[in-house]
Formats: structure tokens, sequence, C-alpha cells
């Protein structure tokens, strides 16, 4: 099949490999010259361009651009394909991508690879990074069958775990579990910025090891991607806020309050329900 990739960083140069390794021809297309050329060189594209009319003869496009040039791009490449063609994102964000896109293209379908790093660009792409990690599509009623039956089959065969919901559902769950933990972290790197006494402030540095490293991580990652996340998700983002800060309330007060035995059940409840999250 020919599938073209718009947008050749870390989740499309990936895409690409891995596409490209199932046999499938792959047409990219990214902002950079630079970036189309080390695209070919390290073998994730089959042909690249900075021109929206390489992808007219993909049978599927992948939207892989930076979650605010999405509709933009997608309102500017429907003029160079047939209306067969269908098209699909990656954005971590999916209601307002649903709702501006859904319009204007019959074959669209959202989706959202939960994979990913820190790292940015296509020299951070990767082989495999799909592989045993879910992948949500969210279809809405107009979806066509067919545009949904491809895409399945695609994600399917890169080793990823499918998931079915509605683009509200899909917001309100990752800002739980991806969007808000963002936040907490990079507001826990801004805390450990506070510390006034510069000796303390090195010694703390000097000290950081594996859990400052496993905390911090994602608050300390792509800047951008921090805000698109915030500004287009930003009501489900701020309810997971609100709710944190209670949370947070309450631990405070069980410490100041000295009430070991209440804290102790409230961190064995969290002990027992981590892995409903992450095993
Ligand atoms: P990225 O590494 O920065 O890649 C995006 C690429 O898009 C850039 O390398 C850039 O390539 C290209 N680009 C930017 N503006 C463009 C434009 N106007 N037209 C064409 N190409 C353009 O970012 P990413 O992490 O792959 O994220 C891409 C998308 O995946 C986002 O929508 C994000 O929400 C989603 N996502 C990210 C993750 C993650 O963990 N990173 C996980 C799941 C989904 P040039 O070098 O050509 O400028």
């Amino acid at each position: 099949m020919k599938i073209g990739i718009l947008g050749l960083g870390l989740i499309g140069g990936s895409l690409g490999f891995d596409l490209r390794s199932l046999g499938h021809y792959i047409l990219g297309v990214s902002r950079s010259e630079l970036t189309c050329q080390q695209a070919i060189d390290i073998g994730s594209v089959d042909q690249a361009s900075v021109d929206l009319q390489l992808l007219a003869a993909s049978e599927v496009v992948f939207i892989c651009t930076p979650i605010r040039f999405i509709v933009p791009q997608v309102e500017q490449l429907i003029s160079h394909l047939p209306a067969t063609t269908i098209i699909t994102d990656v954005g971590s964000v999916k209601a307002p991508i649903v709702e501006a896109i859904s319009p204007l293209w019959e074959n669209f379908i959202g989706g959202h690879p939960m994979a990913g790093n820190t790292d940015v660009g296509i020299g951070a792409a990767q082989r495999n990074l799909f592989v045993n990690r879910p992948y949500v599509l969210t279809p809405v009623a107009t979806t066509p069958s067919r545009a949904i039956a491809i895409v399945e089959e695609i994600v399917r065969s890169l080793g990823s775990i499918i998931y079915h919901c509605e683009p509200e559902q899909h917001d309100r769950a990752v800002s739980w579990i991806s969007h808000l933990p963002v936040i907490v972290s990079a507001s826990l790197i801004a805390a450990c910025l506070s510390e006034t006494t510069p000796e303390i402030a090195q010694l703390a540095q000097n000290f950081a090891s594996s859990g400052f490293r496993d905390t911090s991580r994602v608050g300390g990652g792509n800047p951008e991607l921090g805000v698109m996340m915030a500004r287009y998700n930003r009501q489900a983002l701020l309810n997971s806020l609100h709710q944190y800060r209670h949370s947070l309330d309450e631990f405070i007060h069980l410490i100041e309050q000295e009430k070991w035995e209440i804290l102790e059940d409230k961190l064995k409840l969290n002990q027992q329900s981590r892995p409903n999250f992450v095993e």
C-alpha cells in the first residue's frame, strides 16, 4: 500500500520505519528539506518532499505534525487528494481535531498512539516504537467503516493494542494519565528550583538519582508538546489539576495532623492500585 506521512519527526519517522519494513511504500512530507533528506537517508521513507502534492498518490495519510498544525495542514492537503484517500492523525488531543476535520473530509478517523518519548525530530525516530502500546482510534458516527477497517489493519500490523472510544472520552482519560503528569512533574521541577540556599540547591542536584529521574522525566520534556496539551485539552486538564490539588491538600493535612495510620492506608491503596495503570 502507498502510505503518506505528513510531519517527519519522532512519531512520523518511527511510523515510516515500521510501515516500510512491513512492505508499504512510504511517501513523506515535512517542513524542512533537510528533514526530508534525512528521512530518506535513514530509511524511514521511500520518497520525501516539502510539497504536499507528493501525498496525492497515498491511499492513507498519517498526519504527524505538532497539534497546532494538524487542522491547517489537513485544510491544505485535501485539495491534493482524491476523495477515497483515508486521513488519520496521531495528535495527543482528539476532540478539537476530530470536530474540525470530520466536516472537511469524510474518510477521516482520529488516532493517538500511546507511545513516544521526550525527544523530538527525525533524529529521534525509532523502530518498533508502537509494539505492545495502546493505539486509540476515535471514529464518529459518520466515519465510513472501510476507513476504520483499513486504519485498524495498519495499526494492528504495527503490533499496537487497539482501543476505540469517543474523542471526548479519550481527552478526559489522557488528561489523567498523560497531561496531568506533565504538569505535576513540571511543578515538581519548578518547586525544586525555588530552593533559595545555593548550597542546598547544589547538593539537591548532586544527590538526585533514579527517583527524581522518574518523577521529573515528563515535566522536563518538550515544552511545545506540554503547551499544546494544555491549550487543546484545557478543560479536561483543569478538571484533573483541581482534583490533584485536592489530593495534595489531603496529603498535606494528614502530615500536618500526624495522622500516620490514615496516611499509610492511603499509600497502601495507591500501591495496590498502581498496577491497574501500568501493568
Ligand atoms: P516532532 O518530533 O517535533 O515531529 C513533528 C515534525 O513535524 C517535526 O519534526 C517537523 O519537521 C514537522 N513539522 C512541523 N510543522 C510542520 C508543518 N507545518 N508541515 C509539515 N511538517 C511539519 O513531534 P512528535 O513528538 O513526533 O509529535 C508529532 C505529533 O504526534 C503531535 O501531534 C503529538 O501530539 C503526537 N504524539 C506525540 C507523542 C510523543 O510522545 N512525542 C506521542 C503520541 C502522539 P521539520 O523538521 O520538517 O520541521
